[in-house]
């Protein structure tokens, strides 16, 4: 069913005896998994939310995450959409362990520059957002413009304003000479963990595949490092399990780029519960200088044409540095659109992190909503574009909540609503 070249590397990479207990799991169900968003909810209130479908703890991201005893249609809940969770492969979600790691070791949480360079469609992008302080600043870059744009929608539902959203190729990052203090590169591969869910994954896989993605990662690598501070981190991943794209590399960036390998580690299908995965955090040779010292965790209004948004001022320099070299496509939260004389609520504000709605409220007044809790069925009419009937609820803007999270906006006309949600993030009811 493998290719034998793939077995072969296997046992090189893994020993003969784990590779049999690997291929023989290669057929088993694929692992669901969610990881909570902590700014939104907490573990405990997701699990509730799952029922008894919740099941053990990620063991290694326990504190946020746990898998599914089945895979219900994510696609059907609305918790998923107002940004409460994120569904994502268990052991992909090693990469926050090594970033605490990197925090730790660098000695200093706050005012951080963070980059995620390859971030589509946003499940180590969003963990990061859960792991970094609110006086930080993430930048999140896909090349792929279609993806970017999956990309800055699930930013824009995890609802934090310290993120920039890029989409540029990594040639863009050198002239960022030493911006970040953490990079992660979760590199584009041939994707031997996707064997267990995607069968194409199968069909595409060759040795020359391999050997192609291994000289990609080494480009995308020797671009990224210069962006890299001295003394600071590079998380590098993949979700393959062949030597030429993992140790190797590691062993490459080491002795070509400049750095030590602090920790390097394989996730086995069969052994650690999820579909496989490769990460090692390497530090940078240097010493580390704490750039930018943490500033208050303010937010102020920035308007580019009609559009309204809420950006923390302490990172303005940085984020005008970071339009020089990248194309931008969102940064902050967009909040409202001017339209004349009025502010129409963007659908992204409904989406934002406790707090940052009192806050836009001081600051533009007039942007303030009544919120209005909604069943199941009418936060799936919701995001389907359909219309509502909210009779006891204000005429005008109203926001609508599922199980305490923001979820849209909708102008009430009193005999029927017009949804405020972006064509994009339409669902069909049937999925
Ligand atoms: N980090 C993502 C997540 O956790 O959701 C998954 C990233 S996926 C493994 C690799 C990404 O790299 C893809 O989105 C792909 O479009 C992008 N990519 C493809 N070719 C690239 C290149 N030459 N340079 C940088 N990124 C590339």
């Amino acid at each position: 069913m493998f290719p034998a070249e793939f077995i072969n590397g296997l046992r090189d990479s893994a020993g003969a005896a784990r590779a049999e207990r690997i291929v023989a799991a290669l057929s088993a169900e694929p692992e669901v998994s969610v990881r909570v968003n902590p700014l939104k909810m907490t573990c405990a209130a997701l699990r509730s939310h799952f029922g008894t479908m919740a099941g053990d703890p990620v063991p290694w991201a326990s504190e946020e995450a746990f898998y599914l005893r089945a895979r219900p249609s994510f696609t059907r809940d609305p918790l998923f959409h107002a940004g409460g969770y994120y569904v994502q492969e268990a052991s992909s979600m090693y990469v926050g362990a090594l970033f605490d790691r990197a925090v730790a070791a660098l000695g200093r949480a706050s005012g951080l520059r963070v980059l995620d360079l390859c971030a589509a469609p946003g499940g180590k992008t969003t963990q990061l957002l859960s792991h970094l302080d609110g006086m930080s600043l993430l930048v999140a870059n896909e090349v792929v413009p279609a993806r970017a744009t999956v990309l800055a929608d699930n930013v824009a539902r995890w609802g934090c304003p310290n993120v920039a959203v890029t989409s540029s190729g990594p040639s863009a990052f050198p002239p960022l000479h030493g911006f970040f203090d953490v990079a992660v590169v979760d590199a584009p591969c041939s994707g031997e963990g996707m064997f267990r869910k995607d069968a194409r994954a199968v069909a595409e896989w060759s040795p020359d595949t391999v050997r192609l993605c291994a000289a990609r990662q080494r480009r995308i690598l020797a671009d990224v490092w210069p962006a890299v501070a001295p003394g600071g981190f590079l998380i590098y991943s993949t979700c393959t399990f062949n030597r030429l794209e993992d140790e190797d590399n590691v062993a490459w960036i080491c002795s070509n780029l400049g750095g030590s390998c602090l920790e390097m580690r394989h996730f086995w299908p069969g052994e650690d519960r999820g579909e496989g995965f490769f990460a090692a955090l390497i530090r940078k040779d240097g010493d580390y200088a704490a750039g930018v010292p943490a500033a208050p965790a303010s937010l102020a209004i920035l308007e580019k044409g009609s559009l309204v948004k809420v950006f923390p001022p302490a990172w303005s320099r940085e984020l005008a540095r970071l339009e020089k070299s990248c194309k931008v496509i969102a940064s902050g939260i967009a909040v409202a659109t001017r339209k004349g004389r009025d502010l129409v609520p963007g659908a992204d504000l409904a989406l934002a992190v406790p707090g940052i709605r009192t806050v836009v409220a001081d600051l533009l007044p007039g942007l303030s909503y009544e919120p209005v809790a909604v069943s199941r069925e009418d936060a799936l009419r919701f995001l389907s574009k359909e219309s509502l009937l909210l009779p006891d609820a204000p005429r005008g803007y109203v926001l609508l909540t599922f199980e305490g999270l923001g979820l849209g906006f909708v102008k009430n006309l009193g005999s029927r609503t017009n949804s405020l949600l972006p064509p994009s993030r339409r669902i069909r009811m049937q999925a």
